[in-house]
């Protein structure tokens, strides 16, 4: 396939579930994603059922008899065809991401382009083989795909977190189907209608549905692994019911990341990242900063930065001009942000950016950013993740003591330390028990290295070569050295 609009797909009325190749358009039942700009229901999903279930499981385990057997390069051949046809559909997904997500439109399009960069890293890896030889024996370590992956995704990127799981489960050999959020179904069922164009049918398919669905995927005996990014309360559920059939599994789940700041920082350099990395898509990030440590030197100055960063932070709709902040995605999570900003005003905190008022607008999920001034930490915004437009700061005057305190959290995703001092930085960042410590930047994933949460954050990791590996069996092969 050569680059550009080569594919005959439309992407404005009708969405099919993909299942052996074919789209599939026709369910006995229907649900509809919300415009969180509007409240408007958008358009009809087709709710897959577990009749559904297991054909795509079928489908996807004869497709894996041949995938899994093909050489890598010509698999990464497939990736790449799809790649380049990717490349001619940035806009219409871009416009699509906004309809479904309210992000900016600068945002869609970077989350768009971002699938690109997962692309153009994962090809670019292989699948080691280790080989070990003693006197008496060889032994050869190979990585065997799994079979079937359940990649089970969240709302708040829904392209980058299904292609995060789409492309290694591919190139190691794996097949897979995906079961986007039912908030956010339509690009993921774009993505995966486009993606026939290339791939044999079965290789990857794509179901929405209702809350339904992800239990008939965890519970099915053909899928061998499920790969999920969402919630700690998911997350929970979803090991207990993969330990029924002995899945593998990849939990990616919630963050409270703690960002230190030190004394020695550049206060208005530093002030418009902490806020934009508490505040970017949203806050809806499970690695965005959801705690800031500000030493007791420069809270005041630092503080009343980055509250007048917070204010000039335009939120709007996808195509207003200047844009940086969406709505929440959907009225289940706009309701739950809510009650941070209520708990806020009801406990009589400061709010030193925003306020604790919140009103829906035109229909819309709509805030404010929101800034609160060193609430204790026993509070509900220090100690659960907000994953929305509010955001605790704290003063500290001593190194051990804060570090103690970030890592005072039943979570352990990402974590921040900003510093001139780049030694006195990685010290600190040694310390935070979290899977990814960022110094002097805001939390930014990348597809280059492993993507993993300590304690309840998550089970095993993402990205990178080990999460690579996370779609494969080791497989040894321990040749005795022939005396027969
Ligand atoms: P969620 O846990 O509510 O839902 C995630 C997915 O799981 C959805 O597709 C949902 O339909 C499905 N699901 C729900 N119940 C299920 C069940 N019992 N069995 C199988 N599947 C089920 O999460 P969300 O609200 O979509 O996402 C927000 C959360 O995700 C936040 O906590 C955020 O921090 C976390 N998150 C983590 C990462 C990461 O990489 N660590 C990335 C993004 C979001």
């Amino acid at each position: 396939m050569s680059p550009g609009k080569t594919a005959n797909i439309s992407f404005d009325d009708k969405f099919a579930n993909i299942i052996n190749g074919e789209a599939r358009t026709k369910s006995d039942n229907y649900h509809q994603g919300v415009n969180p700009t509007t409240g408007e229901k958008l358009w009809d999903v087709p709710i897959a059922t577990q009749s559904d279930v297991d054909e795509a499981v079928a489908s996807a385990q004869k497709a894996f008899e041949s995938w899994s057997v093909k050489p890598i390069e010509e698999r990464k051949e497939f990736l790449k065809n799809f790649q380049e046809l990717w490349a001619g559909y940035q806009e219409e997904f871009t416009t699509l991401l906004c309809k479904e997500t309210g992000k900016p439109r600068q945002f869609a399009a970077f989350e768009v382009g971002a699938v690109g960069a997962w692309f153009g890293h994962h090809l670019s890896l292989e699948i080691p083989e280790e080989r070990l030889e003693d006197d008496e024996k060889i032994m050869t370590t190979r990585y065997m795909p799994l079979g079937v992956v359940g990649a089970i995704c969240p709302w708040n990127f829904p392209l980058v977190l299904s292609f995060g799981k789409i492309i290694p489960a591919l190139l190691t050999g794996c097949t897979i189907i995906v079961k986007p959020s039912p908030f956010t179904p339509y690009t993921s069922l774009k993505a995966i209608e486009l993606a026939q164009t290339i791939f044999p049918p079965g290789v990857v398919q794509v179901l929405g549905g209702d809350d339904k669905l992800g239990p008939m995927f965890t519970e099915h005996p053909g899928i061998a692994k499920i790969s999920f990014t969402g919630s700690i309360a998911t997350g929970k559920k979803i090991m207990a019911a993969c330990s029924k059939t002995l899945k593998r599994v990849t939990l990616e789940l919630g963050g409270n990341d703690a960002s230190i700041v030190r004394a020695d920082v550049d206060i208005e350099a530093t002030a418009p990242q902490l806020v934009m990395g508490a505040f970017q898509n949203s806050g809806q990030v499970c690695v965005a900063t959801k705690r800031i440590y500000i030493h007791e030197s420069i809270y005041k100055p630092m503080t009343e930065a980055m509250a007048k960063v917070a204010a000039s932070l335009k939120v709007g709709k996808p195509d207003e001009e200047g844009a940086m902040l969406g709505p929440i995605q959907n009225q289940m999570q706009f309701e739950k942000v809510k009650t941070f900003f209520q708990d806020s005003k009801d406990k009589g905190y400061k709010f030193i950016a925003g306020s604790g008022d919140v009103e829906k607008v035109d229909g819309g999920f709509w805030l404010q950013p929101a800034i609160i001034d060193n609430p204790p930490n026993d509070s509900k915004i220090i100690q659960e993740e907000q994953f929305g437009l509010i955001l605790p700061v704290q003063p500290y005057s001593d190194e051990e003591e804060v570090i103690n305190r970030a890592n005072d959290s039943n979570a352990g995703l990402g974590a921040c330390v900003w510093s001139k001092d780049e030694k006195a930085a990685e010290r600190i960042a040694l310390r935070l028990q979290a899977g990814s410590v960022f110094i002097n930047s805001f939390e930014k994933p990348t597809p280059q290295a492993i993507f993993s949460g300590h304690k309840e954050s998550g089970i095993g990791g993402e990205w990178g070569t080990q999460g690579l590996l996370s779609y494969c069996n080791p497989h040894v092969i321990h040749l005795y050295k022939s005396k027969l």
